[in-house]
């Protein structure tokens, strides 16, 4: 397998994301042209953030290189470095939808991030499938960079 970098997305999550800013965006829209002022400056401020919701959920994914993994959510963005990485799994997005699963990044300090921008909304073969296949990608580009970064060598020859 020969990736330099990888992108996974949520497609359902985003059209979710983006239908539902969307509608938002528009409802502000309509409502602008009449009222009062008062009223036409909260149509205004329901439709910037019902534009911005769509643009961020348009957005939304998780990027990998061999530096490490970015996560781009509507709420908070999260970029995690491989070294803070001892192993790629697939888990439960715990919080969300049921049946929900999404790879998981193990962090050496104990903790675990679940990239949930990249989770799968259905526990089918065929998900499981895309979500096994996610987690492998990821580890080909933790390896690589666990050749190829002094840091981490520096923190293994600390241990040893
Ligand atoms: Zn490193």
């Amino acid at each position: 397998m020969d990736l330099n970098q990888v992108r996974f997305f949520s497609i359902w999550q985003r059209l979710t994301v983006v239908m539902g800013g969307g509608v938002f965006s528009l409802v502000g829209l309509v409502d602008l042209s009449s009222g009062s002022w008062a009223a036409r400056a909260f149509y205004a401020f329901i439709f910037v953030f019902g534009a911005a919701i769509a643009v961020l959920g348009a957005r939304a994914g998780v990027f990998a290189d061999d530096k490490g993994v970015l996560q781009r959510a509507v709420g908070l963005s999260k970029y995690i470095f491989w070294c803070d990485v001892s192993k790629v799994s697939v888990g439960p997005g715990d919080g969300m939808a049921p049946a929900t699963i999404a790879p998981v990044l193990e962090k050496v300090d104990g903790s675990s991030v679940v990239l949930l921008s990249a989770a799968s909304y259905g526990a089918s073969t065929e998900a499981r499938m895309r979500m096994q296949s996610q987690r492998d990608q990821l580890e080909v580009l933790r390896l690589r960079h666990l050749k190829n970064c002094n840091q981490c060598r520096l923190d293994r020859a600390e241990k040893a």
